[in-house]
């Protein structure tokens, strides 16, 4: 169970699944074995309705698996109270979602700062983490600015900084390029690229075969069952099949919405 450096798997799951309890209920995720270690670029696609989610819910400790064990970091979090997955939730998972989830009255640093709540960093040092983490980003010279005066590539980049400032064992993207345009859906895969080289752990649910592309390990999930792809290329076939627009997500309409009123804008199509 122990790596070759017998450092515990950062992921592990084994045999986990999650129904739905409805009614009806629904087998969202089938019982699972994963390991992801430290340091591992993982990405994660499948059409919609294939339980991406529901994934992603039970790695972030935001729901509980109905059956089998997830550990994270060595800890089995089966029996843990709400309070002790919280605890681990907000030391070792950054999140980063597609619509970035920033404070809109608060500044890029106040908005980083907010990530502290839950740790142990004292008071003092906050304020040099946090820009330390926005500097990480490349916008310490915008950290007092609104999320109304930065870009999406820099609201997002603004949430990696969040999401980064505790320190996590594992930085969980939800769709990071969903809401961006082609230039800053580069910058951004290149600072994910970055971050990877620098030894972060990534997870990244994405239906951009670039980004998806870019990631060391592919898995494909498909009516709640996971399988681990070779390598893919962007214009994979397999990968394109589902995907026949990259930038259209799962929920049409869903995206782009906050910043066009729903209207439904796509750069490139
Ligand atoms: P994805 O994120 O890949 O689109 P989800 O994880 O959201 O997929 O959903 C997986 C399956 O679980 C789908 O069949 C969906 O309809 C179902 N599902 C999702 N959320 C719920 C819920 N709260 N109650 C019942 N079924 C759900
Ligand atoms: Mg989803």
């Amino acid at each position: 169970m122990t790596s070759p450096s017998s450092e515990p798997p950062v992921i592990q799951l084994s045999a986990v699944g999650y129904t739905y309890s409805g009614p009806p209920p629904v087998q969202a995720l089938r019982p699972t074995d994963l390991v992801i270690r430290r340091g591992e670029h993982v990405a994660i696609t499948g059409p919609s309705g294939s339980g991406k989610s529901t994934l992603l819910n039970l790695l972030g400790l935001l729901d509980r698996p109905t059956q089998g064990k997830l550990e994270i970091d060595g800890i089995d979090l089966g029996h843990a109270s709400e309070r002790d997955r919280a605890a681990v939730r907000a030391r070792h998972i950054g999140f980063v979602f597609q619509s970035f989830h920033l404070l809109p009255h608060r500044s890029a640093i106040e908005n980083v700062m907010l990530a502290f709540v839950y740790a142990d960093v004292p008071r003092r040092r906050r304020y040099a983490e946090a820009m330390s983490a926005l500097g990480g980003v490349g916008l310490a010279r915008k950290a007092h600015a609104l999320p109304t005066e930065l870009s999406g590539g820099e609201r997002q980049r603004v949430a990696i900084a969040r999401a980064l400032v505790n320190r996590p064992s594992l930085l969980l993207c939800d769709e990071p390029t969903g809401n961006l345009d082609t230039t800053s859906t580069k910058e951004l895969t290149d600072l994910l690229g970055g971050l990877h080289g620098q030894g972060a752990t990534l997870l990244v649910i994405t239906h951009n075969p670039v980004v998806a592309a870019q990631a060391q390990r592919q898995i494909r999930i498909r009516d709640g069952c996971l399988s681990e792809q070779g390598p893919a290329l962007p214009h994979d076939p397999e990968m394109l099949r589902d995907q026949r627009d990259p930038w259209t997500q799962e929920d049409p309409g869903a995206h782009f919405g906050e910043q066009n009123g729903g209207s439904h804008a796509r750069p490139g199509v």
